[in-house]
């Protein structure tokens, strides 16, 4: 997102804790005339001197290994966190974009996903540290852009993947292709019947870019319709590396949602937005990524701009 604002004639100020992020990400702007960072998180207070039009809040750890880790942290972001970039947007008079996420439909009982389903989350469960944080996160954003005026818009995004993940970090994306790499056992969870739909990063960047020009207040889906089973996925990797490691099942990680598919047509409609990298070209880009970390045993190679 900062490259493609950049692209742009904007100027960005970019905020990370690393806490689950990664410094190699961004080491490619430094010296950039129009960008600047500061290492800070984003629940304690800051202020940005000078105009500021838009505010992305897009800090939050994502990865089910990172939020189980990471729990309170996670309900910090999306609730603190939140309210602190809200109200730099309020005192700027700036957008807020909140990325909120396909988790707010938790196990969907209404597949394709559709906006106006309100989903189906337990609020007790391991992965409530996420989903109700970032549902928290929308209600906010409603409430700030209800009684404040503040111009909102909240994207639900979906399964996102490509370069610059992290390779440990432990969803599927990065998972198989470490394991198909380096000859590991790819580990399905459960009997891989769940399904997911896998969007590529700048097909993302690009729908989040578009969402902030428009004035929709409501929660817009962002993501990928092709849909497929985790086990299918698996084959998929397989195929793509050449590789010929073992599919061993592992058991499925409580509250894993069964089925996972954006219905896309407000973002189509709205913002003249689909995807168009597809699955095989966004996977070979990310594979050779990852080829590059673990060549150079880094956890994130330099990325290129
Ligand atoms: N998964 C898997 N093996 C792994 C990691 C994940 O089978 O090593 C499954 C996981 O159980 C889920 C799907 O892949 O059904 C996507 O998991 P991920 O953690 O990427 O994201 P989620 O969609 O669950 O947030």
């Amino acid at each position: 997102m900062c490259d493609r604002l950049l692209a742009g004639s904007h100027s960005v100020v970019g905020l990370d804790n690393f806490l689950t992020g990664s410094r190699r990400n961004i080491e490619h702007l430094a010296g950039h005339e129009r960008f600047r960072f500061i290492q800070h998180d984003v629940t304690l207070p800051i202020e940005i001197e000078g105009a500021v039009d838009g505010v992305l809040h897009m800090a939050s750890p994502a990865s089910p290994k990172d939020y189980l880790e990471y729990p309170i942290e996670t309900l910090d972001v999306g609730s603190l966190g939140t309210r602190r970039m809200l109200d730099l947007a309020h005192r700027h008079g700036a957008r807020f974009l909140l990325t909120s996420t396909s988790e707010s439909y938790g196990d969907p009982m209404v597949h394709p996903q559709v906006e106006t389903y309100w989903g189906n989350v337990n609020p007790v469960g391991p992965r409530s540290c996420y989903d109700e944080s970032k549902r928290f996160a929308e209600a906010l954003t409603m409430a700030y852009h209800r009684k404040h005026g503040v111009r909102t818009n909240i994207a639900r995004i979906f399964n996102t993947y490509g370069p610059r993940m992290k390779l440990n970090d432990g969803r599927v994306v990065p998972a198989f292709v470490d394991q198909a790499l380096t000859n590991g056992a790819i580990t399905v969870f459960g009997d891989g019947s769940q399904t997911r739909s896998f969007c590529y990063v700048s097909d993302l960047v690009d729908g989040l870019f578009r969402l902030m020009q428009s004035n929709e207040r409501y929660p817009v889906n962002l993501g990928n319709p092709r849909e497929m089973k985790i086990s299918e996925f698996a084959d998929q990797i397989l195929r793509l590396t050449g590789a010929t490691s073992a599919v061993e099942f592992r058991p499925l990680p409580e509250d894993d949602p069964k089925q996972r598919r954006p219905d896309i047509t407000k973002a189509k409609t709205l913002l003249g937005w689909e995807p168009r990298v597809p699955l095989e070209e966004g996977l070979q880009r990310t594979v050779e990524y990852f080829r590059a970390v673990i060549k150079t045993g880094s956890a994130t190679p330099a990325p290129r701009a």
